[in-house]
């Protein structure tokens, strides 16, 4: 099969589809590989290290568009996309269509297969091509709370993991899953002292479990928040309802009796935040204060650390590619889970979920 790769071109997106790595991967299998110039600059890969990969450079998008029989990407397509994408061709990329009614227009008529990585599946349910991400987040999201922390930042300029005679500081998680445990691991990594609280009693079990006694865990309750918030140097939100919006757990009246100074990292912020006084930020201006609190709410925090996000964007993507590269749409066929992937297809909504949420048929 062709795969193409353009190069992303929405806003400060510098992931791309195929790392190198990827590409001689699908090379290896028999596969050939067309590269739009520049698509791999932002994690450091210029063309010819996608040449020595076995890739063939494409002199524009135009041309990735119109040969490839696949077409391999990040972020969901742009405008300007839509309207090269072609019938028969297969599009994997993330899309979250459900808010998105333009670009599902846009998808429909252009006749193509397109499977979205955040609803492929896996054996237990979990979303294995979005937990990356998450993983990625929960990391930075104690990376964040560090900076935010510095007295220059406006923070209350305490290390997180303190040095000899000196406590640590300490990380309240609320929200134990993917992002959640990873945030965890980092800020217990760095020696502060850590509480997570989720609402589930089998997670917080297995947490107690992972954490061998290094965390404490707690039953999400208005209670148990309001006590942990108080002493909290830092709280991350990393809850998820599936198919809602966030639940809103800290009140902005909270934020008077939480130390001054403090940060609240909203990881949750892409699904509208879990703190009533959160708001999207940017990585250029990534916080903002209110009433004596930090506040860090960048909407899509892995596009920070591109390199790291590809790789491990690829390495999840790149079994359900290799079937799809192997087997076109047979794939999905044999692979309920890659199946569940498929959210447009010749002209129709194949998901049920985006279907209701715009009130297209199925
Ligand atoms: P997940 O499903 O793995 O974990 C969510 C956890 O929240 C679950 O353990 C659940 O039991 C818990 N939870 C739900 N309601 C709760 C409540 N009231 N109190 C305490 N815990 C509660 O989800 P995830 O992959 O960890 O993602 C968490 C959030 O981070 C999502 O909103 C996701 O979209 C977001 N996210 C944001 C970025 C970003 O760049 N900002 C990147 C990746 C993920």
């Amino acid at each position: 099969m062709l795969l193409g790769v353009p190069k992303e071109i929405k806003t400060h997106e510098y992931r791309v589809g195929l790392t190198p790595g990827s590409v001689r991967e699908y090379v290896a299998r028999g596969h050939d590989v067309l590269v739009e110039t520049g698509a791999g600059l932002g994690i450091g890969a210029d063309d010819d290290v996608y040449r020595a990969a076995g890739a063939t450079i494409a002199a524009d998008a135009a041309e990735v568009f119109k040969r490839a029989e696949m077409v391999v990407k990040v972020k969901e397509p742009q405008p300007s996309e839509w309207v090269q994408l072609r019938e028969g061709q297969i599009l994997f990329t993330y899309l979250h269509l459900a808010p998105d009614p333009e670009q599902t227009k846009g998808l429909l008529a252009s006749g193509c297969h397109a499977i979205a990585y955040e609803t492929v599946t896996d054996r237990t349910g979990a979303l294995p091509l979005l937990a990356p991400m998450s993983e990625v987040a929960g990391r930075l999201a104690i990376e964040a709370a560090g900076s935010a922390l510095r007295r220059h930042a406006g923070g209350r300029g305490l290390l997180l993991g303190g040095v000899p005679g000196v406590a640590p500081a300490r990380v309240l998680v609320i929200g134990g899953g993917v992002v959640g445990t990873h945030a965890a691991r980092m800020a217990v990594g760095l020696g502060a002292e850590v509480t997570i609280v989720d609402r589930s009693v089998p997670r917080l079990r297995q947490l107690d479990e992972l954490f061998g006694g290094r965390v404490r865990t707690r039953m999400s309750t208005i209670d148990s928040i309001e006590e942990e918030l108080v002493d909290a140097d830092v709280t991350v939100g990393a809850v998820l309802v599936p198919g809602a919006s966030a639940p809103k757990l800290v009140s902005r009246a909270m934020l008077g009796r939480m130390k001054p100074r403090s940060v609240l990292v909203d990881v949750a912020i892409d699904q509208g935040g879990c703190f009533e006084t959160s708001r999207p930020t940017t990585h250029e201006n990534p916080t903002f204060e209110v009433d004596g609190v930090i506040h860090y709410c960048v909407a899509n925090m892995p596009g920070a650390v591109p390199l790291t996000s590809s790789q491990a964007l690829n390495n999840a993507t790149l079994p359900f590619g290799l079937a799809l590269a192997d087997k076109g749409l047979a794939a999905l066929d044999e692979d309920p889970h890659l199946l569940a992937g498929l959210n447009v297809s010749g002209g129709k909504v194949t998901n049920e979920a985006v279907a209701e949420a715009l009130g297209l048929s199925f």
